[in-house]
C-alpha cells in the first residue's frame, strides 16, 4: 500500500545518516538536542511515475529537535528538498522544494504505547528517522504541479505549447466540418466579385 513504511524492530544501522544516537540524553527527560544536517536521500521518494519526486541521493535538508520525555524521545522537525517535477499541463520541467514537517515519538523498549500498533521504538537509544521523513516527504509533494495557475497546457492537435502562443488554433479540427468549410469556400468564391466564368455556364447538365 502506498504511504506506509514497514517498521522493523531491528537495530537500526548507525552509519545511516538517518539514524542518531540519543544515549547521552534520552534518559533525563527535558533535555533537548538539535540537528541540522543535510543527508542524502536514500532512495527514491515519490511515486516511480509521479509528477513529482525526490531523486535517491538528493539533499535532504533536516532542521530537528529532539526532546527526552518519559516515555521515549520526541523528534519534531522539518525536511527540505528539491523536487524534479513536471507540469500535469504543458509538461514543461519545473522548479521546486518540498518542505515537509514531521514529528515521531520514539518510545523506550517495554514502554505502554496506549494500543498503538504504528509506534516505533528507539533500540540501543537509536532512532531512525528515515521511515517518518520519507512518508512526511511523499505525503508534502505536490499531487498535480503546475507551472502557473491559468497554464495553458499544450495544443491537443499539435502539442504546440499554449502558453507561448494563446492565440494558437487550426483551421479545420473537425473532418465533418472540414467537408462543410469546404462547401462554404466554394460557395464564397463563386459569389466573389470576380468569377472565372459566368454563372450560366454551370448548368450545363
Ligand atoms: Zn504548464
Ligand atoms: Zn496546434
Amino acid at each position: 500500500m502506498p504511504g506506509t513504511t514497514p517498521r522493523p524492530a531491528a537495530q537500526p544501522d548507525p552509519r545511516s545518516p538517518f539514524v542518531i544516537d540519543t544515549h547521552e540524553y534520552a534518559r533525563r527527560p527535558g533535555s533537548m538536542r538539535t540537528v541540522h544536517d543535510t543527508v542524502p536521500a536514500p532512495d527514491l521518494l515519490g511515486d516511480k511515475d509521479g509528477v513529482a519526486v525526490v531523486p535517491p541521493g538528493s539533499d535532504v535538508r533536516l532542521d530537528l529537535r529532539l526532546e527526552a520525555v518519559v516515555e521515549g524521545v520526541l523528534a519534531t522537525g522539518t525536511a527540505r528538498a528539491a523536487v524534479v517535477a513536471e507540469c500535469v499541463r504543458c509538461l514543461e520541467p519545473l522548479d521546486l522544494e518540498v518542505e515537509a514537517e514531521f514529528q515521531e515519538l520514539y518510545f523506550f523498549p517495554g514502554e505502554d504505547t496506549g494500543g498503538d500498533e504504528d509506534a516505533v521504538f528507539l533500540v540501543n537509544d537509536l532512532l531512525d528517522l528515515e521511515p517518518v521523513v520519507h512518508d512526511a516527504v511523499v505525503l508534502a509533494l505536490p499531487p498535480a504541479p503546475l507551472c502557473r495557475e491559468d497554464c495553458l497546457g499544450l495544443c491537443p492537435e499539435c502539442g504546440a505549447l499554449l502558453n507561448e502562443d494563446p492565440e494558437h488554433e487550426h483551421e479545420t479540427v473537425d473532418p465533418r466540418w472540414a467537408a462543410l468549410a469546404d462547401l462554404k469556400d466554394q460557395e464564397d468564391s463563386n459569389s466573389g466579385t470576380a468569377p472565372v466564368a459566368p454563372p450560366a455556364q454551370d448548368h450545363q447538365e
